[in-house]
């Protein structure tokens, strides 16, 4: 692979020259450290919004100071108890801390810090590769400080801990979750020794919190692959305690000669699937989960072999306790992956089978909004290895997306409102609120579902009239 370490015309801005000038007349050394570094040099630096410095003394000053040389144009945040500051800068986010030696002792979670020299703030640091630096000084501005052959490391993809891994990961725990996303984000390998750490080390995991434990599983599922971040946290035994209810998922069962589909590896090809597709995150949780009600519904019958009754719905109500427990929102992305697992079996049937109009207006019916949605995933749920199946299912799916869109212009299911209101049938068989209300108003629903009458004022209300009838009701003559 080629890697790119001349940082000339990268570090050639503006910006790059303030920080020079304005550490400089402080008497200060500043140094850019981590991602910037790590992913200019490979050449992945297109988009990056977040730049961490590192300076040798006060990263607070040499932020106020430049604050004030860039006038009105960024918004200054000090954080004290942290020793950091940032500023916000034309699109970016510009992080500043001063160079500093942690120590961890077994009985606080928090580090000891002082302060420290580049090297002390190297050896803190994560990963080799996120611990090169570059200079931002007038003698040797732009030069690669690499005290851990971090560059080696890149040429050889490979994520390995500067400092000994077992007592690194037992320091900072979410550094586990770290290895294995960058992993992910990168395409890089785990060095051997740092998966036998983590594997050793899983259990502290369980000090971090979950906000931080969920910001990097949104990262693991946002990368091309996703399947590669979940088997490696299976592989170390952190899936079991992050997602139990996809390790559950693990297994196949046989009785009688009859076996099921391991439906852990099917999701994770179902998320690299969907991966192609959408960037949505939700979407991504959605894949993720669609068929985690399939562990506790898992039932052999002599008669039909292996079954998960309703599993859509009991997988609904655990995405909820998921949800909960990650402390993740509870809240419409919450709603929307209940949804799309409840949902996730319908298109697929109907893939299977012929298409019938009456089926697509009731699936746009039930999924409103969210029924292009759910058949991305539903395609991405398409993992057999027969050809010719495969092949079938997808013009089905093809079909399927073409109906949706007849059907919707001519009958407007999506966000159906009857076209005869609860008020209309009351007036018109001089009514209060009662159950035969309600019967006639299903009735019409499902004539219109069903294709018996258009969904359209006049031939509702003439059903309307004949259910009246039928129900033995008086009409109120105006
Ligand atoms: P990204 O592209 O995701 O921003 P990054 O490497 O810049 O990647 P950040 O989370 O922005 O990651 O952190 C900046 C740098 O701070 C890292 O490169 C690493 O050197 C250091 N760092 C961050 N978190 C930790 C940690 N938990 N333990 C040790 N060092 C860390
Ligand atoms: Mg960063």
């Amino acid at each position: 692979m080629q890697l790119n370490t001349n940082f000339n015309e990268a570090l050639s801005t503006d910006l790059f020259h303030l920080i020079r000038e304005t550490s400089s007349d402080l008497g200060l050394k500043t140094y850019i450290v981590g991602g910037f570094v790590r992913d200019h040099i490979l050449g992945r630096n297109k988009l990056k919004t977040d730049l961490d410095f590192v300076t040798i003394g006060s990263g607070i000053e040499l932020a106020k100071a430049l604050k004030r040389r860039l006038s009105n144009t960024g918004k200054l945040s000090v954080f004290k108890t942290y020793g950091t500051a940032m500023i916000k800068y034309d699109g970016m986010d510009l992080e500043f801390v001063g160079a500093r030696k942690e120590s961890y002792s077994a009985q606080s979670r928090k580090p000891a810090v002082e302060e420290g020299t580049l090297e002390d703030d190297q050896n803190r640091r994560d990963f080799t590769i996120n611990a090169l630096a570059v200079s931002l000084n007038r003698d040797d501005f732009g030069k690669l400080i690499d005290p851990f052959n971090g560059l080696e490391d890149l040429k050889r993809k490979c994520i390995r801990t500067p400092l000994d891994p077992v007592i690194t990961y037992s320091d900072d725990p979410l550094r586990m979750l770290r290895a294995i996303r960058f992993a992910s984000q990168l395409n890089f390998e785990i060095d051997r020794n740092s998966l036998q750490a983590i594997a050793k080390e899983n259990k502290r995991m369980a000090i971090i919190s979950r906000e931080r434990v969920v910001d990097e599983l949104n990262k693991i599922l946002a990368v091309d692959t996703p399947s590669k971040g979940f088997l490696l946290l299976d592989e170390v035994g952190l899936l079991e305690d992050i997602l139990p209810e996809l390790t559950n998922l693990k297994g196949i069962e046989e009785v009688e000669g009859q076996t099921h589909k391991d439906n852990f590896y099917h999701t994770l090809e179902v998320v690299d699937n969907i991966a192609k597709t959408t960037s949505n995150l939700w979407l991504r949780w959605s894949a993720l989960l669609h068929d985690i009600g399939k562990a506790p519904t898992k039932k052999f019958s002599k008669k039909v072999g292996w079954t998960f009754h309703s599993h859509e719905f009991v997988g609904a109500k655990m995405v909820y306790e998921l949800f909960k427990r990650l402390k993740m929102p509870l809240n419409e992305k919450m709603k929307f992956v209940q949804k799309m697992v409840f949902m996730s079996s319908r298109p697929i049937v109907l893939a299977q089978d012929i298409v019938t109009d009456s089926a697509v207006r009731r699936l746009i019916f039930d999924a409103g909004d969210y029924v292009d949605d759910l058949l991305t995933l539903c395609e991405a749920d398409i993992t057999t290895k027969n050809p010719k199946r495969f092949e079938r299912y997808h013009k089905n799916f093809h079909l399927v997306r073409k109906k949706i869109d007849e059907v919707e212009a001519r009958d407007h299911i999506r966000n159906f409102q009857p076209p005869i209101s609860g008020e209309m049938i009351m007036n018109k068989f001089g009514l209060s609120p009662c159950k035969e209300v309600g019967m006639i108003k299903e009735k019409i629903k499902e004539s219109i579902l069903e294709g018996d009458i258009p969904n359209e004022f006049e031939a509702a209300y003439s059903l309307m009239i004949k259910e009246g009838i039928a129900l033995g009701l008086k009409m109120i003559e105006e």
